[in-house]
């Protein structure tokens, strides 16, 4: 789960990361007393989960409270569009820090490097900018330092790293303590990433975070329940963030296949499956172990919430999940959702003939193995 701006930097500050002064706001007036506490001389920043925020006219410097305050007016409600997110994100709410007097812009990051099952931290002179840029265009530029489960890291290690990444002399002592610190915040918070960048070098030599980002494993929120509450409203994609509030395991792809099935798995085939037969899926959906029939229809309707939707895969293995449950919950959906695409259902396994029995004289189209149910909705949706 992305934490905002704002979160991500409670986050940093916590584990003894420099972070700029702050609070953020929803309205213009609160902005504006936020600006004048801080005295004025502030920068007003949107708090939408994308990246490139400063290009799409979301990050502004101020000298005066008044203005920042007009600034935040003219920003809640605005869609903010950028190169990593065209279709945009409305801002909600801003953040009003501290202006940072900024001499030279640096980056650093930490993440989970999977190849060698060790976190890595990046660090690169080529701040402010976009580090996908940087890798793409001048690879060299960014260090790679990774960090040794057991004995965490060493001043020397990361000193080398620094070196590589040619951050100036100057810079290297605050750097090293921070690297310390977003790995110990990384680890505190059960983090998939932490991104500072840019991570600021002040004109009067400190080093702060300018702006910060971090994300959270999913599997661990519930150890942190101070950021939980937070899931439903930080999904970039609306019908994502519905799926969080009912619980449903559920990813939007780019396609127009609706695909729906039990354990991560199965549906994982399923989704090969179609592809396979020329189709494009829509989603990752897993109802879940023991499904009841409401459950399997919140599914339908959720995954029907995708308006290119051409047609609608139900595989289902039944084990603990009863396939006789799964066809009342696909009736009813039938039935209450007034459904116009059409839908291949293959249920096996227990109660299996009991499920088939109830969906007989249904409109929807069974198969018997994945393979045929993935190239009778294909046919059936493009036909
Ligand atoms: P992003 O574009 O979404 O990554 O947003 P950032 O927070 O990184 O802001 C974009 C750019 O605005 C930064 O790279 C800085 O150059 C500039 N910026 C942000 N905050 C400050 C600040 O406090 N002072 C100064 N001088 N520049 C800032
Ligand atoms: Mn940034």
């Amino acid at each position: 789960m992305k934490l905002h701006e704002y979160q991500s930097k409670a986050v940093l500050a916590q584990a003894g990361v420099p972070v700029p002064k702050g609070s953020v706001a929803d309205n213009a007036e609160d902005a504006r007393r936020i600006a004048e506490q801080l005295g004025g001389r502030v920068v007003v920043k949107a708090q939408v989960l994308m990246g490139g925020r400063g290009k799409a006219g979301g990050v502004k410097l101020f000298d005066d409270a008044e203005s920042a305050g007009n600034f935040t007016r003219e920003l809640i409600g605005k869609r903010l569009v950028s190169v990593q997110n065209p279709q945009g994100m409305v801002v909600e709410r801003v953040l009003v820090a501290e202006q940072v007097d900024i001499a030279e812009e640096y980056y650093l990051s930490v993440l989970l490097d999977r190849d060698v099952q060790k976190l890595v931290v990046m660090i690169s002179a080529k701040g402010g900018m976009d580090i996908e840029e940087v890798a793409a265009t001048d690879p060299e530029a960014i260090a790679r330092l990774h960090v040794d489960p057991a004995w965490g890291l060493c001043d020397y290690q990361i000193r080398e790293a620094l070196r590589q990444a040619s951050i100036p002399p100057h810079a290297r002592s605050q750097m090293v303590t921070m690297i310390k610190r977003l790995v110990r915040a990384y680890v505190d918070a059960d983090a998939d990433l932490v991104e500072v960048n840019p991570c600021a070098w002040t004109t009067d030599g400190r080093l702060v975070a300018a702006d910060a980002k971090v994300s959270i494993d999913d599997n661990a929120l519930f150890r942190h329940p101070d950021l939980a509450g937070t899931a439903e409203d930080s999904a970039d994609d609306p019908i994502e963030a519905e799926a969080a509030k009912r619980g449903i395991a559920y990813v939007r792809l780019k396609g127009d296949i609706g695909i729906i099935g039990n354990g991560a798995g199965l549906v994982m085939c399923s989704i090969d499956e179609v592809a396979a037969a020329g189709g494009r899926p829509a989603n990752f959906l897993d109802v879940g172990g023991g499904a009841k029939a409401d459950r399997v229809k919140a599914c339908v309707e959720l995954v029907m919430m995708d308006p290119g939707i051409k047609g609608l895969l139900i595989n289902i293995f039944g084990g603990i999940t009863r396939c006789d449950e799964v066809a009342r919950g696909i009736l009813e959906a039938l039935q209450q959702l007034d459904l116009k695409v059409p839908v291949v259902a293959r249920i096996e396994g227990t109660a299996a003939d009991e499920g088939r029995k109830l969906l007989e004289g249904s409109p929807l189209v069974s198969a018997t193995t994945m393979r045929e149910a993935a190239q009778k909705i294909v046919a059936l949706a493009y036909g």
